[in-house]
């Protein structure tokens, strides 16, 4: 997946990016917030799915939240 088209949609832009590495997942509402008005949001969250992004808020999900998402597909797979 090497097309980052997406990014220039990026609703985060422009946004302070400390925001997106927040220190505790309850700090993470803010970055979330908008993820969730973000117009690329599913490919920002498939994005860091498949390159293992391990740090930060992206499409809307938190490191632990993005381990659960790998862990139920690879249940479902
Ligand atoms: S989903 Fe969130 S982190 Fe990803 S591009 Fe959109 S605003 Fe930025």
């Amino acid at each position: 997946m090497n097309n980052l088209t997406w990014r220039k949609r990026a609703a985060c832009q422009g946004v302070d990016p400390d925001v997106f590495y927040p220190v505790s997942e309850e700090d993470a509402d803010t970055a979330k917030a908008v993820c969730a008005q973000c117009p690329v949001r599913e490919a920002c969250l498939e994005y860091a799915l498949a390159y293992r992004e391990r740090d930060g808020v992206w499409g809307g999900a938190t490191e632990r939240e993005r381990r659960r998402i790998v862990r139920q597909r690879r249940k479902t797979a």
